[in-house]
């Protein structure tokens, strides 16, 4: 049997982060790193960009140069499951019934697709848009022929999808949103009216409110996808389903173990799960969210990497804390671009304020309590997201200069002279991009 100093099971932004935090903390320890996925690292946001056509799999999603694994003596187990962990043993079960034994782990095992209720999700044609590989199916599927696309959900991962399937071009899209909007969970409603317009603009049929009862069987061949039933009723024709409503932590190894889960694992400061020598980082676990003061899933690239550099560090010997993250979402899907972060929509009863600007193609908000920014949202023009970002999570008071927050080039240079010296000093760009934060991905 195997024996590693460091075992990580998930090759992704948390194991990725942990690797390099781990050799620089211990260059010889022996490390290795499963996955299920048979590939090198990749950029999991990019998926959408290589159905578009516009990465090739080659070195352009690789998250890391193809020499990272040689040059951190990183024994990688690929296109290998672990099937359960043995935790008195301190032995992770593969689905092959190989043991690797550990003396540190770090589950950075992510998410798992959510997968709705609903008949017909066995039918040839319906595919999910989480993993590479999905998004080979259905640029297969695709260029077998394949013309008239429902996109099931109208969140992050669906919008991801439908703007890539809008780039390609030749498909007809119709998205369907149990909720009353679209991007519910990154936008206020402001911002998703203005999606869904533009949306409507490129073609696409965005249906709100309603949900895909089932998957029906086409006339012709009843093991392939024909259409799909609304709650409403009707019946939509279609030859590829895309689920696409969000992931979920992915739990299977620590069901059924001592290792304490609410939503997700639960981890402290050091990101140690309830079991010592046993840590998690990234979409599976719950890492402190300094703008809600508590322990949440933050299903972003940068908060799974980071998390997984504190994981590291510490596995390695260190007493290092991660002082937090909260939800940033920026990324430019149908010629939009977005940035949101925090609390950028309220509900009626928090007491807090709120500035917001729009015109000519932008909309921008910012909320303040207690004069910090907690949260802000800017389309159509998100160069202050960095630096709006770093006000949020240094917890720097803005009340002198809150007014100023959303002008055209407010910056780095609008900051008062203190601040924006000791930014400078500590490596800002004059951007106020966060190297490591941000830039992450
Ligand atoms: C379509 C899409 C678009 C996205 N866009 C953005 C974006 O624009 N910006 C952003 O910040 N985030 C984005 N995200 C989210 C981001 O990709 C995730 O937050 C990030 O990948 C989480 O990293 P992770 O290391 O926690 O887990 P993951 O990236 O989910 O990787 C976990 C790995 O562990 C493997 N694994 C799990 N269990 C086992 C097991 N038992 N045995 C072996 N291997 C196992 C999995 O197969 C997987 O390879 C997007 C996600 C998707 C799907």
């Amino acid at each position: 049997m195997a024996h590693y100093k460091y075992l990580i099971v998930g090759n992704s932004a948390g194991g990725i982060g942990a690797v390099e935090a781990i050799r620089e903390v211990d260059s010889q320890g022996s490390l290795a790193i499963v996955s299920d996925e048979p590939y090198s690292a990749y950029s999991r946001p990019a998926i959408s960009e290589f159905l578009m056509g516009e990465r090739g799999f080659g070195d352009r999603m690789y998250y890391r140069d193809p020499e990272f694994y040689d040059r951190h003596r990183v024994e990688q187990h690929l296109g290998a499951r672990v099937a359960r962990l043995d935790l008195e043993s301190r032995e992770a079960v593969l689905e092959n019934g190989d043991r690797l034994g550990w003396e540190r782990l770090l589950l950075a095992t992510g998410g798992v697709p959510i997968t709705p209720r609903m008949d017909g999700l066995e039918l040839q044609g319906v595919h999910r848009f989480t993993t590479i590989d999905h998004a080979r199916n259905i640029d297969a599927a695709l260029q077998q022929g394949a013309k008239r696309v429902v996109v099931v959900g109208g969140g992050l991962i669906g919008c991801s999808l439908t703007s890539a399937l809008v780039q390609r071009g030749g498909v007809e899209v119709v998205m369907v949103e149990l909720l009353d909007r679209v991007l519910a969970a990154v936008m206020d409603a402001t911002a998703s009216a203005l999606v869904e317009a533009r949306l409507r603009e490129l073609g696409v049929r965005v249906v709100t409110g309603h949900s895909v009862a089932s998957i029906l069987p086409a006339a012709s061949d009843a093991s392939r996808v024909g259409s799909v039933a609304l709650n409403s009723g009707e019946e939509v024709p279609c030859d590829l389903v895309g689920v696409a409503v969000g992931v979920a932590p992915r739990l299977e190894l620590v069901r059924e173990t001592p290792i304490q889960v609410n939503r997700g694992i639960v981890v402290d400061h050091h990101m140690e799960t309830t079991v010592p020598g046993v840590f998690a980082c990234g979409d599976v676990a719950e890492a402190y969210d300094f703008i809600y003061d508590s322990h949440r899933v933050v299903a972003i690239w940068p908060n799974a990497y980071i998390g997984g550099r504190i994981a590291g560090l510490n596995m390695a010997g260190g007493h290092h804390e991660y002082d937090g993250c909260t939800a940033m979402n920026s990324f430019s899907y149908f010629d939009m671009a977005l940035a949101s972060a925090g609390l950028f929509d309220p509900g009626a009863d928090d007491p807090v304020q709120t500035i917001t600007v729009s015109g000519d193609g932008v909309y921008k908000k910012v909320v303040l309590r207690d004069g910090w920014l907690v949260g802000f949202l800017l389309q159509g023009d998100i160069d202050q997201a960095g630096v709006l970002f770093r006000l949020m999570r240094d917890r720097v008071p803005v009340a002198d200069f809150q007014d100023r927050l959303l002008e055209d080039g407010f910056g780095l240079v609008s900051l008062p002279r203190p601040l924006r010296d000791a930014w400078l000093s500590e490596g800002v760009g004059p951007d106020g991009s966060l190297t490591g934060g941000l830039a992450a991905k």
